[in-house]
């Protein structure tokens, strides 16, 4: 670790010890830019990491809201502007249970490097809330998302900041939010993206953060002279991103064996595909409903509490659900099973104990970051259209978000050869994110 990084990281934790998810991004990130550090002495002077972990501005918030049995609710309502050196903050709105300052905080400082990379003007940011809309009616989220609304709106804008979705905001949460914000502004703008595409959302962005890691994998395999057709993938997640992952992991001849969530995983030897595909995508967002009615309906194996990295074997693992959900043990499970592969498709769902176990192992590892930026990147094409009051057809779109994984890919791959160490994703993503950030701060002086 290079002593300028490791002086910062130990006063972040000093200053915030009660942030382990932060403190986790914060050290991934500059540990890979040590190089950088040594080469280019400026950044020091012009403190440019002690400015990168200090979000912009953070705004927590109370979110007051009625149930349908006519009780009140309290819960506790975010937006981390981490970083706007190259264009206005951008990210997505999380409502789960484990949101809290570290988590956004985390999450605000990995958008800022994944924005950069996809190469179009966006900052760094994320919000969301503590809210669990799993188990509420339909009206008690509309509730919900207009009461954190009514806060959110005075901080966001279409040339401030545009939020979008996460984890537990979809298509209905952005219809919400986009209401309430239009209702309160008087002003039809871009100010979400996500939105639908009967009101300015673009085609392909439901379908992007999957299809683009399914289009990052390709590239990494193929610089072994590989493909996707004939592998065996495990995923742990059965939202938006799995889905469409499956779908395009599909479409190129792969095999995907698993889906879970919090309650467990089911394993379905035969693959995702057809029939059971379109019912995974519909469980959540047309029935609400857990993994488990997967295993039910199609009399597939339901491991409760269990992850898939624990037992199956695969070629490829693609985590597509939560933070830290491939630790040490699982890392060494899907070494033994003989995974090759293991590309990030939530953010920062391996600890940094099993990406140690993965280098070690010398199974390919892609960080969320870098693989998972197809999602934010069509946000930015969607930007783009509500600017120019135009749309795409899908095949611009997909055509675009193709262009900007295979140009991410080979940002990582140079990034990491020209600091010295050729192949490795992780140190390319974090580098190349890191550059173009951080010449932008310095080109605007002390801000
Ligand atoms: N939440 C997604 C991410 O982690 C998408 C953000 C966006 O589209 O702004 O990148």
């Amino acid at each position: 670790m290079h002593e300028y990084a490791r002086e910062v990281i130990e006063a972040v934790k000093a200053r915030d010890p009660l942030e382990p998810e932060f403190h986790q991004a914060v050290t991934e990130v500059f540990e890979s830019v040590a190089p950088v550090l040594d080469a280019h002495s400026e950044y020091r002077q012009a403190r440019i990491l002690e400015r990168l972990v200090e979000p912009e501005r953070v705004i927590m918030f109370r979110v007051p809201w009625v149930d349908d049995n006519g009780d009140i609710q309290v819960n506790r309502g975010f937006r981390v502007q981490m970083n706007s050196a190259i264009g206005p903050y951008k990210g997505g709105l999380r409502f789960h249970p484990s949101v809290n300052l570290s988590t956004m905080k985390f999450l605000g400082f990995e958008q800022t490097f994944k924005n950069a990379l996809t190469t179009l003007p966006m900052g760094g940011a994320k919000g969301g809330s503590d809210f669990n809309p799993k188990g509420k009616s339909d009206s008690e989220v509309m509730r919900f998302c207009q009461s954190f609304m009514t806060e959110l709106y005075r901080h966001i804008g279409p040339d401030t900041d545009v939020p979008a979705g996460d984890i537990g905001v979809g298509g209905r949460e952005i219809g919400y939010l986009f209401g309430q914000y239009k209702r309160l502004k008087n002003e039809f703008t871009g100010v979400l993206t996500g939105k639908g595409l009967g009101w300015g959302g673009s085609l392909v962005r439901p379908e992007a953060t999957g299809y683009g890691v399914a289009y990052f994998i390709t590239e990494m395999l193929a610089t072994k002279g590989d493909s996707l057709a004939g592998k065996t993938i495990a995923i742990s997640g059965y939202g938006n991103v799995g889905t469409y992952f499956v779908q395009k992991a599909v479409e190129f001849g792969a095999k995907v064996v698993s889906i879970g969530d919090e309650y467990g995983c089911a394993f379905d030897p035969d693959g995702i595909s057809g029939e059971k595909l379109a019912y995974m995508a519909d469980l959540w967002t047309v029935y609400r409903k857990s993994a488990k009615e997967y295993a039910d309906k199609f009399d597939c194996e339901w491991r409760p509490e269990t992850k898939p990295w624990r037992f199956i074997k695969c070629d490829i693992a693609v985590p597509t659900a939560m933070q830290n959900e491939i630790e040490a043990e699982d890392a060494a499970a899907l070494v033994a099973n003989g995974c090759q592969v293991v590309c990030e498709a939530a953010n920062m769902p391996c600890t940094s104990e099993a990406i140690h176990v993965f280098e070690e192992a010398g199974v390919m590892y892609a960080p969320g970051k870098a693989a998972n930026a197809g999602g934010v990147a069509t946000s930015g094409l969607e930007m783009s259209q509500n600017s120019m009051r135009l749309s795409w057809s899908s095949d611009e779109v997909d055509g675009r978000l193709h262009q900007i994984m295979t140009g991410i890919h080979q940002a990582c791959l140079e990034a990491a050869e020209r600091f010295g160490s050729p192949g490795d994703y992780a140190t390319g993503a974090n580098i190349a994110g890191f550059l173009k950030v951080a010449n932008a701060m310095m080109d605007q002086g002390v801000v």
